[in-house]
């Protein structure tokens, strides 16, 4: 098999070796540069899979040469390092990931060589090659199911209780397994397949919300909404018609759509927003502090929720910069009139941070993991029974099960 290669452009010698080393340990053939025009002349050569790129170099700043990838169209993963505070890092990366490159992260210096490894092991292998044509049959068979993740909302108590879930869409693949939302979704997105698909899970949502309730359980779902069918005048009319198949009322749904896909097409997303939300479905604005939304623009959107982006959430205890931001988005809900929900709580620490500062709602591994409805229907009656054996006004850092019996009474 041929093996990986990897380009390096760094004026640091002894950097260039460290980091060659340890990407050579990961079975890369590595190739070390210390000027631009040398690394643009190899990189046409070599087409590596794997590009590192010393921000600072006397003759060039580093993201010319991200232009320079851009313009030959790279498909390779792109290191960042730089000597300079995380926040120049932070920007640099932005502006490779606007100009569409893949950039896999940043080493600030001195580089660990257990950050490397790390950013290696984030290496995903290419997206399957499934087609156009596959994905319009398996949203037709069935093959696109969907997954729920609990979400827990802070009571008046301090305690936080199940009762709503998130719908995540997965493709069990004849040939590939489970697929996740990102090896299909931007297929969905260019073959102009995405409304359909969307359809299909509020479908399946809203059958599985009705099984709920005939099973006792409330549970609010919300939809992830792409940006592409924002500009389908006719979705309210259509999402309306399926919750009246289904006897479910438009409390029970509510809809998530990213903060960078909301403003491309201001006019219709707001009319399709005002539609919805006149028609009681609630509006969450998902991965909060990853885009630019103008705080205007925000002010005017009809917005009933703002979910806090994970990465902010997982870094709660090992970055105050991340935990700043968390108070910061929370906050700017709370003066705007919404509800934040954290999604991407993965400890106890940072659940107890969240009720510390009065976040809504929460979601994450540590509360629970996406599970098919069936599992998540068990893990819920399951936190229900457990409930039994505790001692009563027992207060738990995690969601209990007598929490949620209130809920269902309520
Ligand atoms: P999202 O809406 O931000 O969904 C949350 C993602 O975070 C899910 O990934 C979930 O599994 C993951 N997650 C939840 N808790 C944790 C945690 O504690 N730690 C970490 N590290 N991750 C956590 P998933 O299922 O891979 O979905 C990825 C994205 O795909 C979603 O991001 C959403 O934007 C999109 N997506 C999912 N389902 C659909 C769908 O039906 N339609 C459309 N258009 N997009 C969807
Ligand atoms: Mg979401
Ligand atoms: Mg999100």
């Amino acid at each position: 098999m041929q093996s990986k290669r990897m380009l390096i452009v760094e004026d640091e010698s002894a950097t260039a070796r460290r980091i060659g080393e340890i990407v050579a340990g990961h079975g890369y053939d590595v190739v070390s540069v210390d000027n631009s025009p040398a690394f643009l002349e190899h990189f046409q050569r070599l087409s590596p899979d794997l590009v590192l790129i010393d921000l600072l170099m006397p003759d060039t700043d580093g993201i010319d040469l991200l232009h320079a990838l851009a313009e030959r169209q790279c498909a390779a993963a792109v290191i960042l390092v730089c000597r300079m505070d995380e926040k120049v890092l932070s920007a640099a990366r932005r502006v490779g990931e606007r100009l569409g490159l893949r950039i896999l992260g940043g080493l600030a210096e001195p580089v660990r060589a257990e950050d490397v490894d790390a950013l290696i092991a984030g290496l995903l292998p290419l997206a399957p090659p499934v087609t156009e044509r596959e994905l319009g049959e398996a949203i037709g068979n069935g093959e696109i199911v969907v997954e729920y993740q609990p979400k827990a909302t802070l009571r008046r108590d301090r305690v936080w209780a199940i009762d709503a879930v998130e719908a995540l869409a997965r493709w069990n693949h004849s040939r590939f397994g489970t697929l996740l939302p990102e090896e299909f979704i931007p297929l969905a997105e260019r073959s102009g397949q995405i409304g359909r698909l969307t359809l299909h899970v509020v479908n399946t949502v809203a059958a599985q919300v009705a099984a709920w309730r005939q099973q006792g359980l409330r549970l609010e779902a919300a939809i992830n909404l792409p940006s592409p069918v924002l500009t389908d005048l006719d979705l309210p009319d259509r999402v309306i018609e399926i919750l009246r198949m289904h006897s479910i009322g438009s409390r029970e749904l509510l809809f998530e759509m990213a903060e960078r896909g909301m403003m491309s097409d201001v006019d219709r997303t707001m009319e399709i927003l005002t539609r919805f939300r006149l028609r009681g479905i609630g509006i969450s604005i998902d991965d909060f502090g990853t885009g630019f939304s103008s705080l205007v623009q925000l002010y005017r959107m009809p917005i009933s929720e703002m979910k806090v982006d994970r990465s902010f959430v997982t870094a709660i205890g090992r970055s105050r910069e991340a935990e700043t931001i968390v108070r910061a988005i929370i906050g700017l809900a709370h003066t705007l009139g919404m509800t934040a929900c954290a999604e991407g709580v993965e400890t106890q620490e940072a659940l107890d941070l969240l009720r510390m500062i009065g976040c809504d709602k929460a979601q994450g591994y540590f509360i629970g993991r996406p599970l098919p409805a069936d599992e998540l229907t068990r893990f819920v009656m399951a936190e229900i029974a457990l409930q039994d054996f505790r001692p009563p006004g027992e207060l738990l850092g995690r969601p209990h099960a007598g929490e949620l019996a209130l809920l269902m009474d309520r």
